[in-house]
C-alpha cells in the first residue's frame, strides 16, 4: 500500500495558540516536537496494519513542523522546497491522511481555524461549497481516485471531515473551545489514539470512497478587509467585488488548493 500523509501543526495536541506556530514564536520548538511525535505514532499505526507500506509525508505547515532528526524510520519526507498542487500526490497512492489538521476559517470555537492564510482569507468556495484546507485537498486527491481516510485534529476538524467524508477515521486529540483555546489530551494519550486510529484507517482504506467534486471548477476566495486582493491576481484570479476573487479551471490542481 502507498499512503500520503499531509502534516500540519495547528491540529496537534498541546498546540492551541498562534505563538506556537511560527518559527519566530516562543512555543514553536516544542510544537514541532509534539507534531513530530504524533507523526511517529501515525506512521507506526500504518506500519502495524501494513508493515511494507510505502509512506510519503509532506510537511505542509507553512514554515515547516517536522523535526527531521526524529522523522520515523520507514517513511519518506517530502520537505521544504517550492511546491505546488498536487504536491506530488498522484494516482499511484492508495490513501491520503491528514495529520494535525485544523478546521476552516470561521468555524465556531474551532482551535486555530483558518483557511490557508490566517492573516488574509475569510473563505474559499469551490463550486459554491465552502471548503477549508481539508476539503480542498481531499477533493484534489478525490479527483485522482485517492480516498481520504484519516484525519487528526480537534473535534471541529473531525466534524468538518465527517461532513465531507462519511466514515473517515478521525482522531480527536483536543476539543476546540475557541480560536486560541482547547482542551487537550495528554500528548502520550493523543499518540496512542493516533496510532490506533491510523492502524484502523489503513486496514479499511478500501471502505471509504474518494471525495469527489465534479468539474469543471469555479473557485471563489474572499479576503479580509485589510488584504490586498491584487496579490491573487497573478495567479489567474479576477476581482468580482472589493474583497472577492474568482478563477475557473478544469482541474483542481490549477486552483488555489
Ligand atoms: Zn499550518
Amino acid at each position: 500500500m502507498k499512503i500520503y500523509v499531509l502534516t500540519d501543526l495547528e491540529g496537534v495536541a498541546g498546540v492551541s495558540r498562534w505563538d506556537q506556530t511560527g518559527t519566530d514564536t516562543p512555543g514553536y520548538p516544542q510544537a514541532v516536537r509534539l507534531m513530530t511525535e504524533e507523526l511517529r505514532a501515525c506512521v507506526a499505526g500504518i506500519q502495524q496494519a501494513d508493515p511494507s507500506a510505502e509512506i510519503w509525508v509532506w510537511d505542509g505547515h507553512g514554515p515547516g513542523s517536522v523535526d527531521v532528526d526524529r522523522f520515523p524510520r520507514g517513511a519518506r519526507l517530502l520537505s521544504r522546497g517550492p511546491i505546488s498542487p498536487p504536491y506530488h500526490l498522484d494516482e499511484s497512492f492508495d490513501a491520503l491522511f491528514f495529520l494535525g489538521q485544523h478546521a476552516m476559517a470561521g468555524t465556531e470555537n474551532a482551535n486555530l481555524a483558518h483557511t490557508y492564510s490566517s492573516a488574509s482569507v475569510e473563505y474559499y468556495k469551490i463550486n459554491g461549497q465552502e471548503l477549508g484546507e481539508f476539503g480542498c485537498r481531499a477533493a484534489m486527491a478525490g479527483a485522482m481516485g485517492v480516498p481520504t481516510v484519516f484525519v487528526s485534529g480537534d473535534d471541529k476538524m473531525a466534524a468538518e471531515a465527517r461532513a465531507l467524508v462519511p466514515g473517515i477515521y478521525a482522531a480527536e486529540v483536543k476539543v476546540g473551545l475557541g480560536l486560541q483555546l482547547a482542551l487537550h489530551m495528554a500528548p502520550e494519550d493523543a499518540r496512542d489514539l493516533i496510532r490506533d486510529v491510523a492502524r484502523e484507517a489503513t486496514a479499511h482504506v478500501q471502505d471509504i470512497p474518494p471525495f469527489v467534486i465534479p468539474g469543471p471548477y469555479t473557485q471563489e476566495i474572499m479576503v479580509w478587509g485589510r488584504t490586498d486582493p491584487q496579490s491573487y491576481m497573478g495567479r489567474g484570479f479576477r476581482l468580482t467585488g472589493p474583497r472577492t476573487l474568482v478563477k475557473h479551471a478544469d482541474s483542481l490542481n490549477d486552483l488555489s488548493v
